[in-house]
């Protein structure tokens, strides 16, 4: 079964903003191929008037477009209420881990490096829309075979209780509501400790040890992605 029928019965719609037009003309006959509608936009300002005449499903946004930036756009979008919550790729030509961190920080979902395979750009849209089409029943939410009941502060994984630390409660928790996205140290510093509370980035990495230790059992995939020099992800073990 294709799995963007468990979305509904619309195509979902991909905008797409992308100023070189041969990428573009790919994308679209790529994405149409698996199902989504497409729309584009060759700049920066086409891209708000797209959004503003009907919101997409997800926004693949380059980095570098005429009239406004990528980050402009996404920047933007993030500040009005209506797209606050709006799935946004970011497409970089740029490979500094730096700058995915701060398409993230920005507001950005997600973000693909140029060049990409196909494949993997899909499986990030995929994710992303998966991530807004799931309305999770209250007090439960569930990652691959691991289940958290929040009213219980429980923690189940192939049908065994976890024991978890707070903090790796907290940070679990945060991971699981956020699942496949990509969080710098830093956003999981301000996302756990809060903002006020200085924490030294490294810190994230030794509760992400005592994490994986406590939800990683014998023979089970480990479900904690690290992005080398940008962060974690909670992400589905690859076959
Ligand atoms: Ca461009």
């Amino acid at each position: 079964m294709n799995k963007l029928t468990t979305l509904g019965s619309a195509k979902p719609t991909i905008l797409v903003v992308e100023d070189e037009v041969p990428l573009l003309t790919l994308l679209r006959y790529n994405l149409e191929k698996q199902g989504f509608r497409v729309e584009e936009a060759v700049d920066g300002n086409e891209a708000l008037a797209r959004v503003a005449e009907g919101r997409p499903d997800v926004v693949l946004l380059d980095w570098m477009l005429p009239t406004l930036s990528g980050i402009e756009v996404c920047r933007q979008l993030r500040r009005r209420p209506a797209t606050r919550d709006l799935p946004i790729i970011m497409v970089t030509a740029r490979t500094e881990d730096q700058d995915a961190v701060r398409a993230l920080d920005i507001g950005a979902d997600d973000y693909v490096a140029k060049p990409f395979a196909m494949d993997a750009l899909l499986a990030r849209i995929r994710a992303v829309l998966r991530r807004a089409g799931t309305v999770a029943q209250k007090g439960q939410v569930s990652f691959f075979d691991l289940m958290m009941d929040q009213d219980a502060h429980r923690v189940m994984r192939n049908g065994r209780m976890l024991h978890l630390g707070p903090t790796e409660y907290r940070m679990l928790e945060f991971l699981m509501t956020h699942p496949g996205r990509v969080f710098s140290r830093e956003q999981l510093l301000d996302a756990i400790w809060g903002r006020d509370i200085h924490v030294e980035p490294r810190t994230v990495d030794v509760h992400i040890r005592r994490l994986r230790k406590a939800i990683n059992g014998p023979g089970e995939a480990d479900v904690v992605r690290t992005v080398r020099s940008a962060g974690y992800a909670l992400d589905r073990p690859e076959a």
